[in-house]
């Protein structure tokens, strides 16, 4: 049983909230329609080009508005973009890489991984990238979606490891790769492979220190020795493929040019997708078995 007096303030108390709720939807849809009214004529008032009849609403009711529109669509676009980053690839797939370019070469590998609609991650070299005559392949590399990443300046075991410039070397490439091209690769492959050269915990600490990844490889095609042997080449790739994921080692030389497309063929053929380095979904692959490269 409820006593008058209590009926009472509980019927105050319901039109009170109902009260307090009409002010909110009031101004809620105040809000709303400024907020609309004033994203709408921004552009217009900032380029100065405001028609006759139209005022533009002061700047200071600006930062107070919220859209809920606007931003409902802001979350969502974030929340699409980062289910594309969780998608990992399946299945087999394999990376075609190929270092010391750019080189008198590098147009015809660009020519065949076009014809056979294939990506590659391209390690390119200092004193190479400085040749202004290569510099149309290099961005022609990037253009047509292959990655290019970095190689050293001097290529020289004593200068990168010995005197430890395997750090300031990476970043001068890839400043020059970023100058040539516009893109920003933290991607490098040491000369001759990380083991033995970056033992030295010092310089991994500074690759660390400097945001540079490094890639050696899953299979050594020793294509650079094997000049007029293009079929060992192939043999040597196919003897080296085991894994669901392989990184291929080769060079920009003639040999490697004519294996290559019997090398992508193979790998068509064993069901292998073609992978491309790319800077957001990097994996370690390193002789030293760092993880933090
Ligand atoms: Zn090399």
């Amino acid at each position: 049983m409820k006593t008058p007096r209590f009926e009472t303030r509980k019927k105050r108390k319901r039109l009170k909230m109902r009260y307090l709720a009409i002010l909110f939807v009031f101004l809620f849809a105040t809000g709303f329609f400024i907020g609309k009214t004033y994203s709408v004529s921004e552009p217009s008032a900032t380029l100065g080009t405001i028609k006759k009849g139209e005022l533009p609403i002061p700047k200071l009711v600006a930062p107070i508005i919220i859209n809920p529109v606007e931003k409902e669509s802001v979350v969502e676009k974030h929340k699409v973009d980062h289910s594309d980053l969780e998608e990992k690839p399946v299945g087999k797939v394999v990376y075609l890489t190929f270092d010391d370019g750019p080189s008198r070469l590098t147009n015809q590998f660009l020519d065949v991984l076009s014809e056979n609609d294939v990506l590659a991650t391209f390690f390119m070299q200092g004193s190479n990238l400085k040749k202004e005559i290569l510099q149309d392949s290099v961005r022609r590399a990037v253009k047509e979606d292959h990655y290019v990443g970095g190689h050293s300046m001097t290529h020289n075991y004593k200068t990168l490891y010995t005197n430890q410039q395997f750090v300031p070397e990476m970043k001068e490439t890839l400043n020059l790769i970023h100058e040539i091209t516009g893109t920003t690769p933290h991607l490098v492959r040491p000369p001759y492979g990380s083991a033995p050269g970056l033992q030295n915990e010092k310089i991994r600490q500074q690759l660390e220190n400097e945001g540079i990844k490094i890639w050696d490889w899953t299979i050594d095609s020793n294509d650079w020795k094997l000049r007029g042997k293009p079929s060992q080449i192939i043999e040597n790739i196919k003897g080296g493929t085991t894994r669901d994921r392989e990184v291929v080692l080769m060079h920009e030389k003639p040999q490697t040019l004519a294996a290559l497309p019997e090398i992508i063929q193979f790998y068509k053929e064993q069901g292998y997708k073609f992978g491309v380095y790319d800077d957001e979904h990097h994996f370690v692959l390193n002789f030293q078995n760092d993880d933090a490269l």
